[in-house]
């Protein structure tokens, strides 16, 4: 296999807090390694449209305590293309660049394994989502500040709820997962949590509603995640409006400044490990791995498990959360 010399890195997708945590540690890391470092903006549209720039030690100064990315992300259709791909492979190559280290989510993986079968060259993924929601590792980079920041809303929500005797359904980001609903509302004290993984199976409306979770509380919070499945905070606002009129309902969705923030330490620390693996792995001849931890250790997880695997809630977590709100 030819000898990696420089490395690519972007940032791709959804942004979250901690990318450039990640981002750091890969370019330090790399030229600590003797690799040269190029960084690419605007995730695969900018490996298209070639907007590529040398990355020193210094251009990652002073950004571990930054959110989003400083890269820059974006949405590309045309690298889901075989067009797309090429282009990208041609701007690569002129570039010199021999491998690259993506940072994304879903479906910035799912790109990378495409791009790097067609053109048999490595790539090394990083776990980059607030969601949550990637097979092979505990945490992903962003989530424990989404978690974080979500805790503090509900915080001051609850406010105001107890103040005026309220139901609050609480809508939070998680793209078809419950991670962040359920947690947060453990976190932050809730009476239950609406997620999509058991809402297929049970009326978890009906079923909160019924148990008469209000009774003996002048106020309650439900955490809701945001999906087709659950339906969304305001349809179940809308149901309760409907079935239950005695109660007083009222909808917050915390929309996009949960994605926002400076990253957690617990966030920090995990994008500088996973960055510096990510060039681990490169140096030790991987390919479309992503880097995860797992049980504190790194583990190199195959692009086809990270991304087909799904990752389920603990089922135990949920009994946690309804034996603490009665
Ligand atoms: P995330 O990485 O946060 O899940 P997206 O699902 O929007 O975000 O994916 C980010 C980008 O990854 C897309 O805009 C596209 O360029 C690329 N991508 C996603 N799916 C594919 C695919 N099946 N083939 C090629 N590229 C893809």
């Amino acid at each position: 296999m030819a000898e990696i010399k420089t490395i690519g890195i972007l940032t791709s997708g959804g942004d979250a807090p901690g990318m450039n945590a990640a981002i750091r540690a890969v370019t330090r890391s790399a030229i600590f390694n003797g690799l040269k470092v190029k960084g690419i903006y605007r995730g695969y549209k900018g490996l298209i449209t070639d907007e590529i720039v040398d990355f020193r030690t210094q251009n990652v100064s002073n950004i571990i305590q930054m959110g989003g990315t400083i890269l820059k992300t974006a949405r590309c259709k045309e690298f889901t293309t075989p067009e797309g791909r090429q282009l990208a492979y041609e701007v690569m190559r002129r570039h010199e660049i021999d491998a690259l280290v993506v940072i994304g989510g879903d479906g910035s993986l799912t790109g990378a394994r495409i791009f790097a079968n067609e053109f048999n060259f490595p790539i090394v993924g990083l776990p980059g989502t607030i969601d949550n929601d990637l097979f092979g590792t505990d945490s992903t980079i962003g989530y424990d500040t989404a978690l974080n920041t979500i805790m503090e809303c509900v915080d001051k929500i609850r406010d105001t709820a107890t103040s005026h005797e309220r139901l609050f359904f609480i809508e939070v980001m998680g793209r078809d997962a419950g991670f962040l609903a359920l947690n947060g509302a453990i976190a932050s004290g809730a009476e239950a949590a609406i997620i999509p993984e058991i809402s297929t199976q049970v009326d978890q409306l009906a079923e909160l509603i019924e148990n008469g979770f209000r009774k003996s509380k002048n106020s309650s919070i439900v955490l809701v995640a945001e999906s087709p499945v659950t339906g969304g905070a305001m349809a179940l606002a809308e149901r309760v409006k409907n079935e239950y009129p005695s109660y007083d309902v009222r909808v917050s969705i915390l929309g996009h400044l949960q994605r926002g923030g400076s990253p957690t330490a617990y966030d920090r620390i995990l994008a500088s490990r996973m960055g510096a693996a990510a060039i681990d792995a490169i140096m030790d001849d991987q390919r479309n791995v992503m880097i995860g931890v797992r049980n504190d250790e790194i583990v190199y997880v195959p692009f086809t498990r990270a991304i087909k695997e799904e990752k389920h809630v603990n089922p135990r977590l949920l009994d946690t959360l309804r034996r603490l709100s009665i």
